[in-house]
């Protein structure tokens, strides 16, 4: 667990990133085929056709980049991917092919029409993507053969093949490596009623009883997140047990969650603690990121991946040209009085949560 001040990011139940706990039982519960993959249906839909295709032309599916929030299926995808194609999936990560060496140890192993998929791509290195360039154009590699005056350069010819991209970060891509891709797709948060189908789903998978009021109870507070709906599922499963008669019921659900800490909306206490530094610490904003990050302890990054999209999604948080900002929900849901205006630089007065999104 890492600890800042009272902002305990990794450790949070309702953290989107992987936990050891979600590990055991994500196998299992990741669909395998498109039609079985709930929701993010323009995704799907395109990926689809592009499978189609690419299966008539009897060649590799071109490069695909997702991106979004943690936990929002990506790697499920990029597995699906591979099963339609009919073709193997190689996985790693940017961080893991720490040399231009270890990436051309997998390129060369691949067969054809393979998937490679590379998660968290946006922290590649810059001389392993250099070596990445050639690989997704020409289907080839240049290896350096020997050390000073005698070195040369052998060109390596590689199998037609599919690298799947996955990042949080888009932006973070270099613009060399982002225009490689010929298909990119963008992952949303996932609705409540999504939410819920993926909850009966696993909860079949586990063998657990959840009634249909259950499921969307903990569909309503999972921050649009499958990864967090699951671990809800697992965890609620336990009180449960102890505090009825093993089947999820819309009662336990909220009884259980409302122990855990997590609101009827999904926020946990550092949600809340963002919202009121902004509120009682900036008059609502706008406040800058980073000095929001340092008066909470914690870092811009996280900040912006961990806590802002699912605030926003709520309209809880407006991000404006001159920082962030409370709105006027964010004020109800913490019980604040909404302030009936605030004044810019302009001299225009304009509501909280009103203003411009960049
Ligand atoms: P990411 O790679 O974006 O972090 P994952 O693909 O690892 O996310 O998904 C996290 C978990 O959420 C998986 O175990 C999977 O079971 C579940 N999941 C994700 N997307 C879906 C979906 N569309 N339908 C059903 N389950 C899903």
């Amino acid at each position: 667990m890492i600890e800042t001040g009272d902002f305990e990011i990794d450790n949070r139940l309702v953290t989107a990133e992987q936990r050891d706990e979600d590990i055991a039982a994500e196998g299992s519960l990741r669909p395998t085929t498109l039609t079985e993959y709930i929701g993010q249906d323009k995704v799907k839909e395109n990926l689809a056709i592009y499978i189609e295709a690419a299966k008539r032309r009897e060649g590799a599916l071109d490069h695909v980049l997702l991106y979004g929030p943690p936990g929002l299926g990506k790697t499920t995808l990029s597995a699906i991917i591979a099963r339609e194609m009919g073709v193997n999936l190689r996985v790693t990560t940017g961080p893991a092919i720490e040399r231009p060496g270890d990436l051309a140890a997998i390129l060369t192993n691949l067969s054809p029409g393979d998937v490679l998929f590379i998660d968290e791509i946006h922290r590649l290195s810059r001389a392993v993507e250099e070596i990445l360039y050639p690989a997704l154009e020409d289907h080839a590699i240049d290896i350096i053969v020997g050390k000073g005056p005698a070195a040369r350069s052998l060109r390596v010819d590689l199998p037609e093949f599919t690298l799947v991209g996955a990042t949080t970060r888009a932006g973070q891509l270099s613009a060399p490596l982002r225009d490689r891709f010929g298909i990119v797709q963008r992952l949303e948060l996932y609705t409540p009623e999504q939410l819920a189908d993926i909850i009966r789903r696993s909860a079949q998978i586990l063998d657990i009883p959840c009634t249909f009021d259950g499921a969307m109870e903990l569909a309503k507070r999972s921050r649009g997140t499958p990864r967090i709906a699951n671990r809800f599922l697992k965890r609620v499963r336990d009180f449960a047990d102890v505090l009825g008669n093993g089947e999820i019921t819309e009662d336990i659900a909220r009884k259980s969650l409302d122990r855990l800490e997590v609101d009827h909306l999904g926020l946990d206490s550092n949600d809340r603690r963002m919202l009121e530094m902004i509120i009682k610490g900036y008059s609502g904003g706008p406040v800058g990121l980073e000095t929001l990050a340092s008066a909470l302890g914690e870092e811009a990054v996280t900040l912006e991946d961990v806590c802002e999209p699912f605030l926003m999604q709520l309209g809880f948080l407006s991000r404006t040209p001159r920082g962030r900002c409370a709105t006027a929900l964010a004020y109800k849901h913490l019980g604040y009085p909404v302030p009936q205006a605030v004044t810019v630089d302009n001299g225009q007065l304009i509501l909280p949560g009103t203003e411009e999104q960049n």
